[in-house]
């Protein structure tokens, strides 16, 4: 099947409410193309270095998501331009993309990355961690962030009832989450975020409530080197 299939398939798969970000990491400008030209916007990389060369060469609306490790240091690159970067996982990073942000004039949306899988390589924070944030002052004073909701990886593993109960657990803080971040004005398209699910479990992380799916490669098929 082409590109463009699965993007129709995977979308008549997930609905309405569910946003796709087609994670084109390692793939061609020109694979992006074809899933541009079937008409997706909202792709996602995990390297900064990659993602700035696709976004110089291809079309100027796509909105680009930054799913991976953020460095401090390497902010600058992305903030021109960056969408919603998902993987926040510290204070200073988020202050780093304040700074950064109001220097373009711009307000980033952000995600807090929620650290739930038993793999201790994963990024995040702990679910304590995020209340405490969220509860806390500081980051209100960050006026060239928005903090849209929250992103978590399950861990890598076949045990799909453990999967479910780490999304379940993420759904969970989501909801307490939720009461302590701005309700955005602007209707749906403003609704908080939660960023959940991958090509193996994005069936099950949209039955535990996600509303944003990253997927790679089930739409653009396997990639020749480990995604971890
Ligand atoms: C690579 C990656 C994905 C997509 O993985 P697939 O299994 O190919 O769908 C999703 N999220 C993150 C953070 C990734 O690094």
């Amino acid at each position: 099947m082409s590109v463009a299939e699965n993007i129709e398939k995977l979308k008549q798969q997930i609905g309405n409410g569910v946003t796709l970000v087609a994670v084109s990491k390692t793939k061609p400008a020109a694979l992006i193309l074809e899933a541009y030209n079937a008409g997706q916007r909202d792709f996602g990389e995990n390297y900064i270095q990659e993602l700035t060369e696709k976004y110089a060469q291809l079309p100027k609306d796509i909105q680009w998501h930054m799913i991976g490790h953020v460095q401090t240091n390497k902010v600058k690159y992305i903030a021109p331009f960056v969408h919603l970067i998902h993987g926040v996982d510290s204070l200073k990073l988020l202050k780093e993309i304040n700074k950064q942000a109001e220097k373009n004039n711009r307000v980033i949306q952000c995600l807090l990355q929620v650290h739930i899988a038993q793999e201790e390589t994963k990024f995040g924070f702990d679910p304590a961690e995020i209340l405490a944030l969220i509860k806390g002052e500081e980051w209100k004073t960050l006026k060239n962030v928005c903090i849209k909701g929250l992103m978590t990886m399950g861990s890598n593993t076949d045990d799909m009832k453990q999967v479910e109960e780490e999304f379940l657990k993420v759904k969970y803080l989501f909801d307490e989450f939720c009461n302590y971040i701005p309700a955005s004005p602007g209707g749906p398209s403003a609704m908080p975020v939660l960023s959940m699910g991958m090509s193996g479990d994005f069936a099950l992380a949209i039955k535990c409530g996600s509303n944003m799916i990253r997927v790679g490669s089930l739409l653009f098929g396997e990639r020749n080197y480990s995604p971890k």
